[in-house]
C-alpha cells in the first residue's frame, strides 16, 4: 500500500481530534470542516474508496454507517439534522484514497448535494 494519511491516523502515527472508535471504524474531526461540525468516519481497513467495496467485508461497510449514526448522536445533531456522504473518484474529487463518510450537521446545510 502507498503512504496512507488515514492509516496513519488510525494508528495514531498523526494526531486527530477522535470522536469515536470500535474495532472496525475511527471517527474524527475533518480538519477543514465544511459545516459547523464536520466528521469523518473510516473503516480500519484500508480499502481505497466505495468502488473497492468488495475488499470490505459486508459487516465492516455496515459498522461504517452505523458509526456515521452514532457520531451524529455523539455531536448532538441527531435530531436536527445531518448529511452523510462519501466521495469516490476523480469527478467527486476524492482526495483521500482510504474509504470515508462525511458527516456533517450543526446549521442548515445547502439543499443542493455539491
Ligand atoms: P475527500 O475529499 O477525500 O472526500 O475528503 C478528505 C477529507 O479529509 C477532507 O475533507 C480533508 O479536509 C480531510 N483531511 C485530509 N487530511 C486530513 C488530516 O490530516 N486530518 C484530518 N482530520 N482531516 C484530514
Ligand atoms: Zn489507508
Amino acid at each position: 500500500m502507498e503512504y496512507c494519511i488515514f492509516c496513519k491516523i488510525i494508528k495514531g502515527e498523526i494526531p486527530s481530534q477522535k470522536i469515536y472508535e470500535d474495532e472496525t471504524t475511527y471517527a474524527f474531526r475533518d480538519i477543514n470542516p465544511q459545516a459547523k461540525h464536520h466528521a469523518l468516519v473510516v473503516c480500519k481497513r484500508h480499502v481505497t474508496g466505495l468502488a473497492d467495496h468488495a475488499a470490505l467485508p459486508e459487516q465492516e461497510l455496515a459498522a461504517c454507517l452505523r458509526t456515521a449514526a452514532k457520531v451524529a448522536e455523539m455531536l448532538g445533531i441527531a435530531e436536527s439534522g445531518y448529511r452523510v456522504v462519501t466521495n469516490c473518484g476523480s469527478d467527486a474529487c476524492q482526495s483521500v484514497a482510504h474509504l470515508h463518510f462525511h458527516v456533517l450537521g450543526g446549521e442548515k446545510l445547502s439543499a443542493q448535494m455539491a
